[in-house]
């Protein structure tokens, strides 16, 4: 028997496998799928079986063998084995890297370590013994008679529970005994909760879906916020464990989701396997084992999460699908609905996308009848949508009032008054974002990525918010020497302490990238927060999705324009997203809510939209502007970003790789640039971008990949190309 083994060697693409002879110990245990370690040149290497075969035409004598399995169990099942050669295809990385990327960090190909296993000591009763009698004749231990008691009713306890001398006493005289169990990391035992009967729009929307488990079809559950979309979710993943099968449910971002996850433990108890990149790599290796042995019925987690080797695949579910997280930004560039389509091809079931604002791109196909579109309009139990008010600032700046208009202070205070919690966003962190001096200019810039350095006034340094560059807080001015620096532009830091100083009774907690690197600290945050230990949480888009707190009646948004003024194509589209998302935590219970939005802009187009919490106007409106200059959904882009750390050879390059694309493309494929990238240096890199826009091009993905194996080898010039680019 011989075996087809893909290796990695430091050649980035080195994407050919290798034939092995297999070893007669090994014969009978070796199956696709496996990880072997084998010989390669003058030393050994690891590499997965994705090939066994019998050949005998062939004179295959001199081939090295492979005699050593490292992993007995299937590393990669045949789903995922077929699936990495799509991510392949889709992303043109290679088979290899795209393996890598579907495995956790305990199952890749180089991990040496193999032991991830936990294992904790229980008690239980010796069952050789009489516990009754020997209860009777030891009628005065009241403490051990205590824990057999506990024993009886539990089966089995931790040792470290009940640790007591008693405890010593039981197991001298053999009546408990101890015992090793292996032990997952992440182990919730929640009181289970009822669910919920569905409201008769819900129902509707269920039952089209619940009719349809057993095919590859794709639906777009179109529910305004509050509409109980997660409800729907759970009840369909019900439906699916009726039929012994196991449902994924992926979210964004984990931080914006413990609510939702400790609904779904409250729902399904210990069946449910979390998944994101914020674990240890010990918890990703239990959840992971939980998954791969089929021991849970609902996997939650984050893109990643969309290559966990569940068995028997019943639903897949993106919630909040619009989220530009489900695109991962470094090779292989996926996204993540192109793996759910194929995963709910390949086992015939469905997927369902969530969102309160779906994409432009899969509301246009559940238009064109190519998703199916299903709708709730109501908010659940007669909660109504946030009355919203636009504060023109420019106004306010008048009465010099430049953070807080008087609209805003006058309905925190009511609301602080009547006991009712507050949300404010910020998309920016840190305190003041741009530091300059004030006698000759100059402005602290990234020397690295020339981006403005941000002062953050906790840690007391200025920051590279690219590139992580850090700096001691300047006294003076590093050209001219003047003690004359201007902190200006406000970041949440600052924020938070302007609100204080207008609020000096009020609690106040912000949620932003520094507040919460330490594990937990979002979890603390949020539970506090529901508690009612905060009057107002404060925070960056971190705050604008998923979260459902009933007493929070206003949500304040400070500068609305940040992400409206960016130089891009979906700037208008995500902007809509997050001030609608944003909106959406206001009133979701029996409390009236209110949203008030501060900007410089306030007769821009889609405000109107969002006022009226019309996202099928915004739909159209910002339609007819893609069509017009030819964007997403009506042509497709790709996009290849030249770098170099010199800037000639990059421009160089830049232009040759331009032409080329030129040349050997369809006609009808419009070719732009290169220009310099909206990031134009990072890290020391030069960066110029060719985009692509495309209907229909037969030749793109040779020409791309032929591109990319001329540069592969190129020590000076590199290229990242990216199939499904989220802005350009
Ligand atoms: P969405 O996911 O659309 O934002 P949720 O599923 O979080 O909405 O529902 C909003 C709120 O309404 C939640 O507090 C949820 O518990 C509640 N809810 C949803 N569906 C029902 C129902 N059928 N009966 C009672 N409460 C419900
Ligand atoms: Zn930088």
């Amino acid at each position: 028997m011989y075996a087809n083994i893909l290796v990695e060697y430091n050649v980035k693409t080195l994407d050919k496998t290798f034939t092995y002879k297999v070893a007669p110990k090994i014969k009978d245990k070796l199956k696709v799928g496996m990880k072997v370690k084998v010989p390669f040149g003058h030393t050994y290497i690891n590499g997965f079986v994705i090939g066994l075969e019998n050949k005998t035409e062939e004179d295959l004598n001199n081939l090295k063998e492979v005699t050593e399995i490292v992993d007995e169990n299937l590393v990669l099942n045949q789903e995922l084995l077929e699936l990495g050669k799509y991510l392949k295809e889709k992303t043109l990385c290679s088979l290899i890297s795209a393996y890598q990327t579907m495995l956790p960090p305990s199952l890749k190909i180089k991990n040496q370590k193999n032991n991830y296993e936990l294992t904790a000591t229980y008690i239980i009763l010796n069952e050789e013994v009489d516990i009754e009698k020997y209860i009777r004749e030891n009628k005065r231990s009241v403490k051990q008679i205590e824990i057999l008691r506990n024993l009886q009713k539990h089966l089995k306890i931790l040792k470290k529970d009940i640790n007591s001398s008693s405890l010593k006493t039981l197991i001298n005289k053999n009546v408990v005994k101890e015992v090793k169990e292996k032990k997952y990391r992440i182990n919730i035992n929640l009181q289970l909760k009822q669910d919920n009967p569905l409201t008769k729009e819900q129902e509707e929307v269920f039952k089209a879906i619940k009719d349809n488990l057993e095919k590859e079809k794709t639906f777009l559950l179109y529910g305004v916020t509050g509409s109980g979309k997660t409800e729907v979710y759970i009840h369909l993943i019900k439906e699916v464990i009726k039929k012994q099968k196991q449902a994924l449910l992926l979210v964004p971002e984990i931080t914006l989701s413990t609510q939702l996850v400790k609904r779904f433990y409250e729902r399904f108890g210990s069946k449910v396997a979390i998944f994101h990149s914020a674990l240890s790599e010990g918890e990703k290796y239990d959840e992971y084992q939980k998954i791969a042995k089929g021991e849970v019925d609902v996997v939650v987690g984050t893109r990643s999460a969309i290559f966990t080797p569940i068995k028997n695949l019943g639903i897949i579910i993106i919630d909040e699908e619009h989220s530009e997280n489900y695109k991962q930004e470094k090779m292989p560039r996926y996204t993540t609905i192109d793996m759910a389509l194929f995963r709910s091809k390949y086992n015939q079931i469905p997927l369902v996308l969530g969102s309160a604002t779906p994409s432009l791109e899969t509301m246009a196909r559940a238009k064109k009848g190519v998703y199916t579109l299903l709708t709730l309009n109501n908010r659940v139990n007669n909660a109504t949508l946030p009355k919203i008010t636009i504060v023109d600032m420019k106004q306010e700046m008048k009465k010099r009032n430049p953070l807080f208009s008087d609209l805003l202070l006058a309905k925190i205070n009511n609301c602080l008054e009547k006991k009712e919690q507050v949300i404010i966003l910020l998309n920016r962190r840190g305190h003041s974002t741009i530091i300059t001096c004030q006698n000759c200019g100059h402005t602290f810039k990234c020397p690295h990525c020339d981006i403005s350095l941000t002062y953050h006034k906790s840690a007391n340094n200025l920051r590279c918010h690219y590139c992580g560059y850090t700096i001691f807080k300047p006294e003076e001015c590093s050209e001219c020497h003047e003690k004359a620096l201007n902190y200006l532009g406000t970041g949440t830091e600052k924020l938070e302490l302007e609100l204080q100083n207008n609020f000096p009774k009020a609690n106040i907690v912000r949620m932003d990238v520094d507040t919460t690197i330490r594990k937990g600290s979002h979890e603390k945050i949020i539970s506090s927060f529901q508690n009612g230990e905060y009057d107002i949480l404060l925070g960056t888009q971190m705050i604008s999705k998923g979260l459902d707190f009933a007493n929070v009646t206003l949500v304040g948004v400070i500068n609305a324009d940040l992400s409206l003024n960016m130089p891009d194509f979906k700037a208008r589209e995500r902007t809509f997203s997050l001030l609608t998302q944003t909106a959406g935590r206001s009133g979701r219970s029996n409390k009236k809510g209110e949203v008030v939005i501060q900007t410089f802009d306030p007769n821009n187009e889609i405000y109107k939209f969002i006022l009226e919490n019309d996202y099928n106007s915004f739909y159209n409106y910002e339609m007819a502007f893609r069509h017009e200059l030819d964007y997403p959904p009506y042509y497709y882009l790709a996009s290849i970003k030249i770098t170099s750390k010199d800037y000639n050879l990059a421009s160089k390059e830049a232009n040759k790789v331009g032409n080329y694309l030129l040349k050997n493309l369809e006609k009808t494929t419009i070719v732009l640039g290169p220009t310099t990238a909206s990031l134009f240096r990072l890290n020391g890199i030069f960066r110029f971008q060719i985009i692509i826009k495309y209907k229909v091009d037969n030749k793109l993905n040779d020409v791309l990949r032929k591109l990319d194996d001329m540069y592969i080898i190129n020590k000076q010039v590199n290229l990242e190309i990216d199939t499904s680019p989220m802005t350009i």
